[in-house]
């Protein structure tokens, strides 16, 4: 019978100026961009702790800790690709991944498909096996003041 395992994944960075917004490993056009010790890329960190939870392997915080100024300003897709490798190592592959991106601005449907085939490709998996929808939070919350963005991510390993 084959094994199955679930995961779930959530993070919040702050919006502020003079930084990057940078999604999915997609750097979008926008005035603000999101605050962090990597380049804070909320969803891809998401995405990172579903994997891991899935397998009670902890959260990134474990494996990359922000006190560690080896991950100051690191690539958050090296960082996939890393815990892909952990998973891998364990005999384990992706099934699918499905993920909400939380943000009030900019409009993120037209980075979509860019973002699943950047996933896709650090993960060894089709675009097909990541979902990203967007959605704002009708001005509610810090998502809808524009103080942050967050995502929420779940993950199913197959072995
Ligand atoms: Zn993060």
């Amino acid at each position: 019978m084959q094994k199955i395992r679930i995961g779930n994944g959530y993070d919040i960075h702050q919006l502020t100026t003079e930084r990057r917004l940078i999604l999915g490993g997609v750097e979008i056009p926008h005035e603000l961009g999101l605050l962090g010790h990597s380049d804070a890329d909320v969803l891809t960190h998401a995405i990172m702790d579903a994997m891991l939870g899935a397998l009670s392997l902890g959260d990134i915080g474990l494996y990359f800790p922000p006190s560690d100024p080896q991950w100051k300003g690191a690539d958050s897709l090296v960082l996939l690709s890393k815990v892909n490798q952990l998973i891998q190592e364990r005999g384990w592959q992706i099934g699918n991944i499905d993920s909400v991106v939380v943000a009030e601005r900019p409009k993120l449907k037209p980075h979509i498909t860019a973002m699943r085939d950047r996933l896709a490709t650090v993960l060894q998996v089709e675009p097909e096996q990541i979902g990203i929808k967007a959605t704002t939070n009708e001005k509610l919350g810090p998502e809808g003041r524009e103080e942050g963005i967050c995502a929420y991510a779940v993950a199913l390993l197959v072995q």
